[in-house]
């Protein structure tokens, strides 16, 4: 398919249903000098954290933003639900623009798109028990005037985010739930707004392993319910494993990104292929050597010229320090799967 072809296919999708359109998104934000550094007249420092990104989820769909610390993935995510400005590009939520929304604009919308954090200690208060936890949203946006229906409401939402039976549960304080329970309280307090679009950031990383399994499974659930699900993670077996789609992110772009399944076996790009290099593989056959990359590691201060990557790309040639190479489809991969390096070509063929 031809990059023109591909792009108004794009547009066909997001118009026949996606939920949530990011495009070019622009988010960065100046360093702060400090006194000394005004006096002495230090240049003013930008970090670039999120530089030009555009992805799509769609209702029913789990799509996982995937990178190092430092990529760009929160940043990403805040500037989404506009926790942090954007300077350039467009969010589209539900077919309408809302990136230059005003606070008050954004107030209703602010339902539908629902986050999680993935500290599930820091994101409660412990002074509320968690029918206070999840009745708070309820209050705020004022939609249920009785109490009774409220009451019906917080058990509804703990039950669909696994906190059964709910009595067993409703009248404790975060420090009396476990790791995995607090997380549930916390997607409980999402969906009792019954958002259409739940972001997850890092939603398992604090957690025991034993208990992350079923974090997922119910963000699987949810997302098999109708809800679009973006997840953010350092971990791409996790997002191999539960996303559809996922988007490899490096230095606040997306360098990679396609069906889940065919970015995980048939990765393109050289920094998803060091990422997919060091997952562990059960099967001894289809053990593949861990190539650690060198290099410094990434600056959002200091984007590298030409290609970002080319510092650490471990085939990086001489014009990858002035070429920065678009996200474009390539030949030999599924529908969708594109990824950003001067060495991959586009496909061949009309
Ligand atoms: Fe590596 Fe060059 Fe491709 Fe960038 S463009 S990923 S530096 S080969």
């Amino acid at each position: 398919m031809s990059q023109a072809a591909e792009a108004a296919a794009a547009k066909v999708s997001a118009a026949d249903g996606s939920l949530l359109e990011v495009d070019d998104l622009i988010s960065h934000y100046p360093v702060p000098r400090g006194l000394l550094g005004a006096m002495m007249r230090r240049p003013r420092l930008t970090v670039k954290a999120v530089d030009g990104v555009t992805f799509s989820v769609a209702a029913g769909e789990m799509v996982a933003l995937v990178g190092e610390s430092g990529c760009g993935k929160t940043t990403t995510a805040q500037t989404v639900i506009r926790m942090v400005a954007n300077q350039g590009g467009s969010i589209r939520f539900d077919g309408a623009e809302i990136g230059e929304l005003s606070p008050g604009q954004l107030r209703p919308l602010r339902r539908e798109i629902q986050i999680i954090y993935q500290d599930p200690y820091e994101s409660l208060d412990p002074r509320f028990t968690v029918r206070d936890t999840i009745e708070e949203p309820i209050r705020v946006h004022s939609l249920v005037p009785r109490k009774e229906d409220r009451e019906a409401k917080v058990y509804e939402a703990m039950e669909r985010a696994g906190l059964t039976p709910p009595e067993l549960f409703i009248d404790r304080y975060p420090h009396e739930l476990s790791g995995g329970q607090r997380q549930r309280v916390a997607i409980a307090a999402a969906l009792v707004l019954e958002p259409k679009l739940l972001i997850a950031d890092e939603p398992v990383s604090m957690l025991d392993v034993s208990v992350r399994a079923g974090i997922l499974a119910l963000l699987d659930g949810l997302r098999r319910e109708g809800m679009g699900v973006l997840m953010i993670t350092h971990d791409l077996s996790t997002a191999a494993h539960f996303a559809d789609r996922i988007a490899v992110m490096y230095l606040g772009r997306i360098v990679e990104e396609g069906p889940a399944r065919d970015v995980v076996r048939n990765p393109q790009h050289p920094y998803t292929k060091a990422l997919i290099s060091v997952v562990p593989r059960r099967d001894p056959d289809q053990r593949a050597f861990p190539q650690i990359l060198t290099g410094e590691t990434p600056n959002p201060v200091r984007v590298p010229p030409g290609c970002r990557f080319h510092p650490r790309c471990p085939v990086a040639e001489e014009r990858c320090k002035e070429t920065d190479p678009e996200l474009r489809a390539l030949d030999g991969v599924a529908v969708g799967h594109r990824a950003a390096c001067i060495l991959l070509g586009p496909p061949s063929g009309p």
